[in-house]
Order: C-alpha cells, then sequence, then structure tokens
C-alpha cells in the first residue's frame, strides 16, 4: 500500500504540501473548514494524485488509517488550538499530530503535552519557503520525540527540497525545537533582509545609482560568496519596473515595512535567553520605525542632519566593494547570533539540536537558502561544540577580509547621516566580542554602589562590595 497521510487546512501552504505529497505517491486525504476550498483543490489539481476529499473533520480522520497521520497547516495561535482540539476529540492512541503552521514554540510545548495526555503524537514542525517551496520542495524543521519522527520523518523527507542528495529535513529532536528553530530562521531572514535593503540604500543615496543599476550589482554578487535566494530575488525586484507608471518598483511602494510577528518572537526569546540577537533586533526595530509614520512626518525636515552635505565618494567601484564586505561580513554576524539563540535555546530546553544538520538543510527549500550555509555546514561539522562561527577559521579570515570595507561604510554612513543600523550594530558587537576588556567593568562598578550588587575581580575568586559612602575599602561578600 502507499504512504499515507491527512492534510487539514487548504489555503497556499496546505494546498501546495497536499499536491506535493499526492506527487511523491502519497495517499493524501484533505479538509478544510471551508468545504469550497477542499472542491477547488480537487477540482484544479485532482489528476495530479491521490486525493480523498471529505468534508466533516470525523469524516477526515474516519478515512485514515491507523496510525493515523494528520498535517494541520491552518492560521497560528487560537485557530490552531481550534483544529487541534477538535482532532484530538477523535484522533486515538499512536496517532501523530503534525502541525505545520507558524505556531510560537511556546504553544507546541503546551500541545505536545496536552496530546500526550491522549497518547497522541504531536511534531511541531518549521515548513519554510513560501508557497513555492511548499509545492515543489520546502526546507522542514520537525519537532518532536525519536518515536513520532520515525512515523512522519520519511514522508517529510520525500518531499522536501533536496541538496547534493540530501533532504532538507531534519528532526530536531525535542518538543517545541522544530518551531523554535524555525523562529529562528525566520528572525536571520529579517536580519537579512534589513542588511540588503541598507546595502542597497548606501549604493543609491551615496553614489546616485539607480535601482536598476543596484539590481546589476546584486546579480554580480550572486554569483560569489553571497550567492543566495535573497540576493537573487533582490536583483529581481529592483530591476522590476512599475507597469503602470513605468517608474522603479521599489519606488512606488509605500517605505512601511510589515511584519507578522516571528522576528518580534525570536528576539524576545533572546532578551529571555539572554543572547544578543542584535542583528535580528535592529531588523525588528528597523521595520517598526519605518511604520511609525507620524513620528517620521514630524521629523522630517525638522531633525537637521550632518552640517555640511556629504563629500561624493570619489572611488565608485571601490565603494561598491566596501558595500559588498560590509553586507557579508554583518551577514556572518547576523548567523552566527543566531545560531548562538539556537545553542542557547537547545541548553534552556534540554533539546539535542545539531547546528550542522540545520545549517545542512537550510542550504535549500528555505527562504534564507544560501552558498555560505554549505560554510557553516562544514564549521559546525568541524567542531560540533564551537562557540561562535565568528572564531572558525573559515569565518574567522573571511570576515577579517572585508573588515576594512566593513568599517569604511559604517563611517561613511554615519558621516552622511544615512542609517544603517544593522551594519553598524553587527560591527560594534564584533568589536565587543574581540575586545581585549569590556567597560562592562564600570557598569559593576556602578551597580554596586547604587544598589550594592557587588562584583567579581580579576584577581581573586568571590563576590565583592565596596562600603562607597564609609572608608572605601573592599570587602569580600558572603
Ligand atoms: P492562512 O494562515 O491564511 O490560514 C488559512 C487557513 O486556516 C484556511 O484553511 C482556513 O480555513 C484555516 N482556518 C483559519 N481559522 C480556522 C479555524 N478557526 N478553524 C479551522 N480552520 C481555520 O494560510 P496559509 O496557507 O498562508 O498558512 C498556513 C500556515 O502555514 C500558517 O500557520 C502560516 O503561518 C504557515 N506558513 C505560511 C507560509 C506562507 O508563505 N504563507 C510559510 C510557512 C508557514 P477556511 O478556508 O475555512 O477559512
Amino acid at each position: 500500500m502507499s504512504q499515507e497521510i491527512g492534510v487539514t487546512g487548504l489555503a497556499v501552504m496546505g494546498a501546495n504540501l497536499a499536491r506535493n505529497l499526492a506527487r511523491h505517491g502519497c495517499r493524501v486525504v484533505v479538509h478544510n473548514r471551508t468545504r469550497a476550498r477542499t472542491d477547488a483543490l480537487l477540482a484544479a489539481h485532482g489528476d495530479e494524485g491521490e486525493f480523498v476529499a471529505t468534508g466533516s473533520v470525523h469524516e477526515f480522520v474516519a478515512a485514515l488509517q491507523r496510525p493515523r497521520r494528520v498535517v494541520v497547516m491552518v492560521q497560528a495561535g487560537a485557530p490552531t488550538d481550534a483544529v487541534v482540539e477538535e482532532l484530538m476529540a477523535v484522533l486515538e492512541a499512536g496517532d501523530v499530530l503534525v502541525d505545520g503552521g507558524n505556531a510560537r514554540y511556546t504553544d507546541t510545548i503546551r500541545r505536545t503535552a496536552a496530546c500526550a495526555e491522549k497518547g497522541v503524537h504531536f511534531v511541531g514542525a518549521g515548513i519554510s519557503g513560501g508557497e513555492e517551496g511548499a509545492l515543489l520542495g520546502p526546507s522542514i524543521m520537525p519537532g518532536g520525540s525519536a518515536e513520532a519522527y520515525a512515523l512522519v520523518g520519511p514522508l517529510l523527507e520525500s518531499i522536501a527540497a533536496v541538496v547534493d542528495g540530501t533532504p532538507c529535513c531534519t528532526h530536531v529532536d525535542g518538543d517545541g525545537a522544530g518551531h523554535f528553530v524555525k523562529m529562528v530562521h525566520n528572525g536571520i531572514e529579517y536580519a537579512d533582509m534589513q542588511l540588503i535593503a541598507e546595502a542597497y540604500d548606501l549604493l543609491r543615496l551615496r553614489l546616485g545609482m539607480s535601482p536598476a543599476e543596484i539590481g546589476e550589482v546584486f546579480a554580480g554578487w550572486n554569483e560569489g560568496d553571497l550567492d543566495s535566494y535573497l540576493i537573487e530575488i533582490t536583483a529581481e525586484v529592483l530591476r522590476h519596473v512599475d507597469a503602470d507608471t513605468g517608474r522603479p518598483f521599489v519606488d512606488v511602494v509605500l517605505d512601511q515595512a510589515e511584519q507578522k510577528g516571528t522576528g518580534r518572537w525570536t528576539v524576545q526569546s533572546a532578551l529571555d535567553l539572554g543572547v544578543p540577537v542584535s542583528g535580528i533586533a535592529e531588523a525588528v526595530f528597523a521595520r517598526a520605525l519605518s511604520g511609525h509614520a507620524e513620528q517620521r512626518a514630524a521629523a522630517r525636515g525638522v531633525l537637521p542632519g550632518p552640517a555640511a552635505p556629504p563629500e561624493p565618494v570619489g572611488d565608485r567601484d571601490g565603494f561598491v566593494e566596501a558595500v559588498r564586505q560590509a553586507l557579508y561580513a554583518s551577514k556572518v554576524v547576523a548567523y552566527a547570533q543566531g545560531f548562538d539563540q539556537i545553542a542557547a535555546g537547545a541548553q534552556a530546553h534540554g533539546w539535542n539540536v545539531d547546528r550542522a544538520a540545520l545549517a545542512t538543510i537550510w542550504r535549500g527549500g528555505c527562504i534564507i537558502r544560501a552558498r555560505f550555509l554549505d560554510r557553516i555546514r562544514q564549521a559546525f561539522t568541524d567542531d560540533p561544540g564551537l562557540t561562535t562561527l565568528l572564531v572558525h577559521p573559515y569565518f574567522r579570515d573571511a570576515v577579517a577580509q572585508c573588515q576594512e570595507g566593513w568599517r569604511t561604510v559604517v563611517v561613511e554612513a554615519v558621516r552622511a547621516g544615512v542609517p544603517a543600523p544593522g551594519f553598524a550594530s553587527a560591527l560594534a558587537y564584533y568589536d565587543g566580542l574581540r575586545a581585549e576588556r569590556l567597560p562592562a567593568a564600570l557598569v559593576q562598578g556602578l551597580r554596586d554602589l547604587f544598589g550594592a550588587h557587588t562584583y567579581r575581580r580579576v584577581d581573586r575568586e568571590g563576590s565583592f562590595h565596596t562600603l562607597w559612602s564609609e572608608d572605601r575599602s573592599e570587602r569580600p561578600v558572603g
């Protein structure tokens, strides 16, 4: 008998995932709250494989053989809870429920525990690649137990993107772990896009290049170390001309970036974990700033910029290369920070997450797919306990080679009054990491003076407090 699976939620993602499964020889039982979507899927694509259309949740579950495998692809949040609750009334011990939506990982942990009470396996699976990925091969990050993965893993691997013969799907071992790494993946995606936007802005404002010309530059960069899906589509968007006005497309789009929430969740989680993901945070805040239309209108033309108009950039080719270097180095920092957050999350929750395996499955199918993920895979394979990607010899040297251009670009942006929070904060992070001493020592001193918070010393073990208001001598605490 062929493999079998149920898919409920047949909007763009669910429908395309169902088609992908059917095209791979799977018998796909489909269901959607509104029956019309199910009928539309069958009418348009019913000939692509074996579909079984069902109307009610009972009918849907009854059409599947035990242990049943069900993929839920509905809106994250309350709708997912509603669907899981409905299904749980009918599913039985040993069945597997896969949530392929963009759930918050803490919700996934909660749902996993609730389903386990009835013996139903719950797998929170991060799925990246958008609608095209869902149809042609996404990158899939299924969490949950090894037992659950054994039941659904091979099917998911069969529909994932493939790079160098390896499917872009790996078990991310632990309840909620799949959605956690998908969340960080999205956070990295935010950072990547912000850095690309800054590169574009600097080339436009400092060199006076047109969007189409900048598109050519990005197309060229896509031939080298920066080769990635996001760089490729940046070239496409920048070259695109608005059909109605004949103007560059990017000039007719309102400059207010929206967000659905995964970037914000990433930063919130990073704050809880104490991991400095400054690249992702700057990207989330840059989108937030762009959306504050009223404040921007109040400040535009009122807040002065640099006193003298900036000197034109003399060496055009040199500046383009410097921007490329800033982009590459800042991107490495953003990825390093994202992988740090994954390691910290895994440690905090007791998950077993293999960073090399993640880099491997992000090489294809997903939005951040990039040539340099192969280098990241190699780095974590060389040293699974790597403290930070930045100290791996390959990235240490690659970033070092970009350092001069990176610094030039940040200085130029500051001098000319062009906002480049991603480039600047990445550089500050890099300099903070490599610093011999940080002014954190002064912060500790201040904390001790106003709040008796104590400090540790460079020359002795223990915790110390200075009696600031009396003789100012140091006294050991405890
Ligand atoms: P939407 O997020 O737009 O969700 C629409 C689907 O949810 C429809 O099938 C709808 O049913 C169903 N639904 C909503 N509320 C309920 C409810 N209370 N009870 C039952 N069903 C309900 O669909 P997408 O296909 O865009 O995304 C599906 C999931 O995949 C989401 O969690 C999304 O975040 C995630 N995702 C999306 C990506 C994308 O590129 N779009 C990429 C990766 C993940 P009905 O037809 O009856 O309204």
